[in-house]
């Protein structure tokens, strides 16, 4: 059950998407006066190293962050044929010509890692980006005193890192960290107490009852709390279970009469290839997706500029290309 750690995917190029999305998020869910309560039922270790083992022996963050930050700045790819039967924002392709610069939600992104690495962000060399941070971190920074964080974690080794990531915070009883099974405690927090939530699900999907896991306890927190902002990460791959994950979110919030978005973006073409010697070698994470019930009426606008520049600078093959829809 635990052989998943994120310290090998740290800064891939799902963590690009859900993490440019997570700050976009947090940044318009505490501009208002209202305590806003933040549940992050997957938080995995808090804070990544780059040049750490996990991370160089996976090489991952190469393929997202490293390279992101690596090629020249390209802007808004022409659009594709939309998916039928919903509002579709935008599709699009890679590879068009030179854009002014960063989309403001990935400059957000790209900023909030400068904070964290003082010498990438005086030199600008990314041999100098050296720490990644989890969505814990990403959550705790947006938060004002009025706000409220809690964390959960399974595994001992992550939970114990977070423990310690979160203590040296110094930010007291504002973040609670708990080692209990964040589908079950969710429960436990709605409806919040100042009626302002956001919840962040994330699993690894290591287990394949994992997909259905997120729909069950998304369906019961929309009923326990219908106006919480729901965040729920899932990967794009060759399964059935997957594929049907972003399709029982939707109906969920339609039945529930609840608006929402869906982004995804893919790098690269989920078919197995073979190298010379005849060895069929897997292609990784080709894509992912973040669904998002009841989302802030700003997140398409932002996910709308952003999405076409990690299409440009992601993208491995010609199959890169991102959608994003949304309804209600
Ligand atoms: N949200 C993190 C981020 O963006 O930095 C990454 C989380 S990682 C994809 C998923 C984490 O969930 C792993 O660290 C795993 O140990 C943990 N986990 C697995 N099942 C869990 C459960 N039922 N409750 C809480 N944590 C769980």
């Amino acid at each position: 059950m635990f052989s998943y750690r994120h310290a090998f995917h740290a800064g891939n190029h799902a963590d690009v998407l859900k993490h440019t999305t997570l700050i976009a998020l947090m940044k318009y869910l505490t501009q208002k006066d209202t305590a806003l309560t933040v549940i992050d039922t997957h938080a995995g270790a808090g804070l990544y190293r780059l040049d750490g083992d996990y991370t160089e022996t996976s090489g991952e963050a190469q393929e997202g962050i490293f390279r992101l930050l690596s090629e020249p700045k390209t802007p808004a790819a022409p659009a594709k044929k939309a998916p039928a039967g919903t509002k579709t924002a935008a599709t699009g392709t890679a590879k068009p010509a030179a854009a002014p610069g960063w989309a403001p939600a990935l400059q957000d992104y790209i900023d909030l890692l400068r904070g964290l690495n003082p010498q990438f962000a005086e030199t600008g060399n990314i041999a100098h980006l050296k720490i990644y941070p989890g969505s814990p971190f990403i959550e705790q920074q947006f938060l004002s005193g009025r706000d409220k964080l809690k964390l959960f974690e399974l595994h001992p080794t992550d939970f114990k890192s977070l423990s310690g990531n979160i203590e040296q915070l110094g930010v007291g009883r504002q973040v609670a960290v708990s080692r209990e099974d964040g589908f079950e405690a969710l429960k436990t927090f709605l409806p919040p107490p100042a009626r302002r939530a956001m919840v962040f699900c994330d699993p690894s999907y290591e287990m394949k009852s994992d997909y259905g896991r997120v729909a069950t306890c998304m369906a019961d927190a929309v009923k326990r709390f219908a106006t919480g902002t729901y965040v729920v990460w899932y990967p794009i791959i060759p399964r059935p279970e997957a594929h049907d994950l972003p399709r029982k979110l939707k109906t969920l919030a339609v039945k529930a009469s609840r608006s929402w978005l869906n982004a995804a973006l893919t790098v690269k073409s989920s078919k197995l290839t073979t190298d010379t010697s005849g060895e069929v070698i897997r292609p990784g994470l080709p894509a992912s997706g973040m669904f998002v019930i009841n989302p802030p009426h700003t997140l398409k606008a932002e996910l709308q500029a952003a999405l076409p520049q990690m299409v440009a600078l992601l993208g491995q093959d010609r199959n890169a290309s991102f959608t994003l829809e949304h309804g209600g």
